[in-house]
């Protein structure tokens, strides 16, 4: 072991900074290689220690539990790992493959997660398999196994298969460091199917007005939509309370954070402190309660819920803008918040000559850097650097402005 503990020491004290092009890809050609067979050497080692369980002494209950604490990684991917191990040694001709560097450990991976539709019919068709394996690159192996996996099922019992995809599913939601929440899981093909359905639906409707300014890759637009997604079921009137209250989503901010004091307290439940400007902007449009405290976090007293723009108001503002009034925006009402333009806990009052529907996207813009006052023809929106946003034509077209009277009729009559 000490000798590849040196080996190592010797590629680490390199310096690479001389090599030439051709001689710099050979070398990490080279690592990655070892890297490989390294990759299925660690996991042999793992499965004979799984066999062996000498962790039982020190009272721990699986291998997956004694590797997540030993070496101080997440559960689960201490399981996947320990599920591979165990896969492998079954695998012959998958672990000769990978140990001489003729498959990636990725391919290995899909191949283990191939065998568990059906192991019996896979040790059949392992060496087709590993031949596809070497021969193809990831993404159309992966149309290979699918192939095989739907024919390996298909002489199996109606359903059998069915239920044993399902028994598969799971789904790990973690926060992580910075507030940041780590998404990782397998769904059934009923539940997956849905999922994809609805996240390009609401990506879909997104792009129906593209944004030349939108520089959002696809993956951030996919994790927005399901922020978006997950908004809206909080925010629809018909789920089931839960101790008294329907769930939302709550913040703990001290009233001087608000008004921009630095230091002050402002966290979110479940993922900690936010900025204080994300916290304005969740303060824009929300149900505020009131707690008196002593110290930092001892409660005196208890207010009660209010919304901080009642829903009359919210219905005047939604027939006064019809959705949100960024310029070049027409992400209708269900997708905005109504923005405070002064903030209220800079004494702005909630009405409607001080509140703008702002979809969640660009609600945002206008809480980091952009901003937005209101002028006589309505409002204005600069850039960051101050100059005057236009040249975009606003989607429903110049006629929006209303006065307050008029659009409190129609809230009313559309209530009524
Ligand atoms: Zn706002
Ligand atoms: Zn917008």
């Amino acid at each position: 072991m000490s000798e590849l503990r040196s080996a190592v020491e010797g590629l680490r004290t390199e310096d690479l900074g001389h090599l030439s092009d051709e001689a710099l890809e050979e070398d990490l050609a080279e690592c990655q290689r070892a890297a490989e067979v390294l990759e299925a050497e660690r996991l042999r080692r793992l499965a004979e220690f799984d066999r062996r369980r000498p962790y039982l002494r020190d009272g721990y209950l699986s291998t997956s539990t004694w590797f997540a604490r030993r070496f101080r990684v997440g559960f689960g991917a201490a399981a996947g790992d320990v599920r591979r191990a165990r896969a492998l040694e079954a695998m012959p001709h998958t672990r000769e493959a990978l140990a001489t560097g003729q498959i990636s450990s990725s391919a290995a991976r899909m191949l283990v997660e191939a065998r568990e539709t059906n192991p019996q019919a896979f040790a059949e068709a392992e060496p087709l398999l590993v031949d596809a394996a070497r021969r193809h690159v990831v993404r159309d192996l992966a149309r290979v196994l699918a192939y095989w996996r739907s024919a390996a099922s298909a002489g199996h019992e109606p359903g059998g298969d069915e239920q044993a995809l399902r028994e598969r599913r799971r789904l790990h939601v973690s926060p992580t460091v910075f507030g940041l929440v780590r998404i990782d899981g397998d769904l059934d093909p009923d539940t997956g199917e849905t999922v994809l359905t609805t996240l390009r639906a609401c990506v879909d409707a997104e792009l129906r007005s593209p944004d030349p300014e939108d520089r959002r890759t696809p993956a951030q637009r996919r994790a927005d939509a399901l922020g978006e997604i997950c908004r809206r079921w909080l925010d629809s009137g018909d789920r089931p309370e839960i101790r008294g209250e329907r769930p939302h989503v709550t913040l703990t901010v001290d009233v001087r954070a608000l008004r921009g004091e630095t230091g002050r307290r402002s966290e979110f439940e479940h993922t900690g402190p936010i900025g204080a400007e994300a916290a304005r902007r969740w303060a824009c449009d929300a149900v505020v309660t009131r707690v008196l405290t002593m110290g930092r976090s001892e409660p005196l007293d208890l207010g009660r819920r209010t919304s901080v723009v009642p829903a009359p108001m919210r219905r005047a503002v939604v027939v006064r803008d019809g959705g949100c009034r960024f310029p070049g925006c027409d992400r209708p009402p269900s997708w905005c918040d109504a923005h405070h333009v002064v903030h209220w806990a800079d004494g702005g009052s909630t009405a409607l000559a001080n509140l703008l529907l702002m979809c969640r996207r660009h609600h945002r813009l206008v809480h980091q850097g952009f901003r937005v006052e209101m002028t006589r023809d309505g409002p204005s929106f600069r850039r960051p650097d101050g100059t005057i946003l236009e040249g975009r034509d606003d989607p429903r077209g110049p006629g929006v402005t209303m006065d307050a009277d008029a659009a409190r009729r129609c809230a009313l009559a559309g209530a009524g």
